[in-house]
């Protein structure tokens, strides 16, 4: 089990680990830092990379608000994070994306956005946005060393997986403990081991793990589940899965690697110990706000606001998928929000005399 997953994504690795820390990153100046490919031809030399438009993500947000700029001859620049390609990297099975009758993994899902976001013109630099400056325009944002200079901005950094905070739990990531079903499932093959959570995506893992576990315990704090009727009768009918509900982890047990866990009872705090080999966490989500949080509205749990349609307090930044929506949280919904927002964003650079006319009429004809 490893740490460091090598990505279908266009071959990028991915850390699934630290998931790219932007604050490593030192800040260097434009002319002293490499650009990236594709980039570097339309930068002068010594000069910030310009661009209409940058999008900041690369999940179904980000990706299609590239494909509908790409189209509108906006020719954007993607800024889209040392885990490109969002939450549907870390999942398998999507049957619910319309277009798919059989289904399609993830990972293939996004590696044909990004195949279809570049087919247009779309530019994808695989690095984290280190910080913005939104005071003025053009807008400001830095991203491994590199300065971009943006006339609009689209923010479609959606969310990243929660942990539970627990110290055996971070000893132990990358030695049995995981948030990547389908990453790291391939290693327990005939193995015993568990899921965190109720929720649709607990139950997607859970699933997807019975594949190769010889026997997944769900862990589900409360006495239901929060996921739909369709995942939780899949799961409960399953022969390889045991649902213990009012069950909380209270440690993960193991020098080495994982060899079990201390549970405690959500009502009673009775403890007991189980022994398997592999953990996995699928509790839910923090939105990726963090580098907005000086310049954009955002909410107690992280979301950023959006004002009208998918306009942010800021005139010309945008915003588009699961880093503004805690309602809906689909790969289709966010999708949507991203052709929604380049849309917008193209009708405000056509208002601000960046862009002719006709192309707006071309991106909102598709
Ligand atoms: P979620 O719906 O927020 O569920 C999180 C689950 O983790 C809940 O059961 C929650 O318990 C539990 N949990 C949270 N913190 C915990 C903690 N500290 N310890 C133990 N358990 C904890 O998150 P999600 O499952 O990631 O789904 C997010 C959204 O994506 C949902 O709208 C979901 O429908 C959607 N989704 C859809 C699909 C699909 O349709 N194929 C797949 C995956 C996700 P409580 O219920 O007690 O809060």
């Amino acid at each position: 089990m490893t740490d460091q997953t090598t990505s279908p994504f266009g071959g990028f690795t991915i850390d699934f680990g630290a998931g790219g820390d932007a604050a490593d990153v030192p800040l260097a100046d434009t002319a002293a830092t490499p650009l990236p490919d594709g980039i570097a031809a339309s930068v002068t030399p010594g000069g910030p990379v310009e661009a209409k438009v940058v999008i900041v993500g690369s999940g179904p947000a980000g990706l299609t608000a590239a494909i509908y700029a790409a189209r509108a001859n906006l020719e954007p620049v993607v800024l889209g994070g040392y885990a490109p390609g969002g939450q549907l990297m870390l999942t398998s099975d999507v049957e619910n994306f319309p277009g798919f009758p059989d289904g399609i993994m993830g990972p293939e899902l996004m590696t044909l956005f990004r195949t279809q976001a570049e087919r247009f013109g779309t530019r994808v630099v695989d690095v984290d946005v280190d910080r913005v400056d939104f005071s003025a325009r053009p807008f400001r944002l830095w991203a491994a060393g590199v300065e971009y200079r943006a006339r609009a901005v689209i923010v479609a950094t959606g969310a990243s997986a929660l942990w539970l905070g627990l110290e055996s739990e971070e000893r132990l990531r990358g030695r049995g403990v995981s948030a990547c079903a389908t990453c790291d499932g391939f290693f327990f093959r005939d193995r015993e081991i568990a899921v965190v959570g109720g929720g649709d995506t607990a139950l997607e893992e859970t699933l997807y793990l019975t594949r190769f576990a010889r026997k997944v315990h769900m862990l589900v704090r409360r006495d239901e589940f929060r996921g739909s009727r369709i995942m939780r009768d899949r799961a409960l009918a399953h022969p390889k899965v045991e649902v213990h509900f009012l069950t909380q982890v209270a440690e993960v047990l193991g020098d080495e690697k994982v060899e079990g866990l201390r549970l405690r009872d959500s009502v009673t705090g009775a403890e007991r110990t189980m022994p398997i080999d592999g953990l996995f966490l699928a509790i839910g989500h923090k939105p990726n706000t963090d580098v907005f949080r000086d310049w954009l509205d955002i909410d107690e749990k992280g979301y950023v606001v959006a004002h009208e349609h998918s306009a942010s307090g800021i005139e010309g930044v945008f915003v588009a998928g699961d880093v503004d929506d805690h309602r809906y949280r689909q790969a289709v919904t966010a999708a949507g929000e991203g052709c929604r927002a380049a849309i917008d964003a193209e009708r405000w650079l056509e208002a601000e005399d960046v862009v002719e006319t006709t192309t707006a009429a071309a991106a909102a004809a598709g």
